[in-house]
């Protein structure tokens, strides 16, 4: 397999780690972003006893000069980078009669904007050598809705939205851009979730389980492959039976 250069955006979280340990482990050069320097080298020192060197660059994905220079500096540090992963992601939930303009905007900003802001510094260069591969992280929520979470489900479902417009605008240049939507997996995230919340939720799954993070990693590490070359503008769910849409 050819080596590539990979930005996983919140490559530190729970399918973010997934992601970077598969596409590492496919032998390819995985860079990351962080926020917060202390929790970024505890992560670092876990992924290199593992043998799994990762490029770490500070970034903040919902602002655009801030994502711009984090693609400038692992582009200086790695070089072009080739498989981009639109993963970092927050919720900020509310039923919409009481939701703030605040939890609106860091939800869109964070999950949607952040497409623009990763995404528009490395497409240029994706298209000059003729070879990308783009995945955003949705959600199954961005699919079917979810009570309480009208922000989150506007700004997932307008991130593939943004995939199938890409996918068009750039098929002829050797850059595929698809969708993942996973449904509920056990992360930090989910298991926060009351016991019984998450009960009523697996009763939902048809497979009777949560997802497990290496499950999506593989998926987006399909998605990335030469092999996958005739794939784009597809948004692929994952989320054992619980969404079944066409
Ligand atoms: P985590 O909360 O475990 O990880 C989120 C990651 O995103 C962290 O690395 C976090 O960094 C980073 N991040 C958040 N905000 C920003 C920002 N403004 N700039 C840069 N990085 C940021 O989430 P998951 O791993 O569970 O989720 C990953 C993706 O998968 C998200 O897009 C989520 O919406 C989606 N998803 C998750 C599901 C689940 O069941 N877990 C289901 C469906 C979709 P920091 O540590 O600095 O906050």
């Amino acid at each position: 397999m050819t080596q590539r250069i990979a930005l996983v955006t919140g490559g530190t979280g729970g399918i973010g780690t997934a992601i970077v340990r598969y596409l590492a482990r496919q032998g390819h050069k995985v860079a990351t972003n962080y926020r917060d320097e202390a929790k970024a080298q505890a992560w670092r020192a876990r992924m290199a006893d593992d043998g799994i060197e990762v490029c770490m660059v500070p970034g903040d994905v919902a602002d655009p000069e801030s994502s711009a220079a984090m693609v400038r500096a692992i582009e200086a540090q790695c070089g072009p980078i080739d498989i981009l992963i639109n993963n970092a992601g927050i919720t900020r939930d509310a039923t919409f009669h009481r939701m703030t303009y605040q939890q609106w905007i860091d939800v869109i900003n964070t999950n949607l904007n952040a497409c623009f802001n990763v995404t528009r510094p490395i497409i240029e260069g994706m298209r000059a050598r003729k070879w990308g591969r783009i995945v955003q992280i949705s959600s199954i929520n961005g699919q079917k809705g979810q009570y309480g979470q009208a922000n989150y489900a506007a700004a997932k479902a307008g991130m593939h939205g943004f995939t199938i417009s890409l996918a068009q605008e750039n098929a002829k240049f050797g850059i595929t851009v698809n969708t993942v939507s996973p449904g509920y997996v056990a992360t930090d995230m989910v298991m926060a979730v009351p016991e019984e919340v998450r009960e009523k939720i697996v009763a939902q799954i048809p497979i009777g389980r949560l997802g497990k993070p290496e499950e999506i990693a593989h998926a987006v590490a399909f998605f990335t492959t030469d092999e996958a070359s005739w794939i784009t503008g597809a948004n692929l769910a994952i989320n054992g039976g619980h969404y079944m849409g066409w």
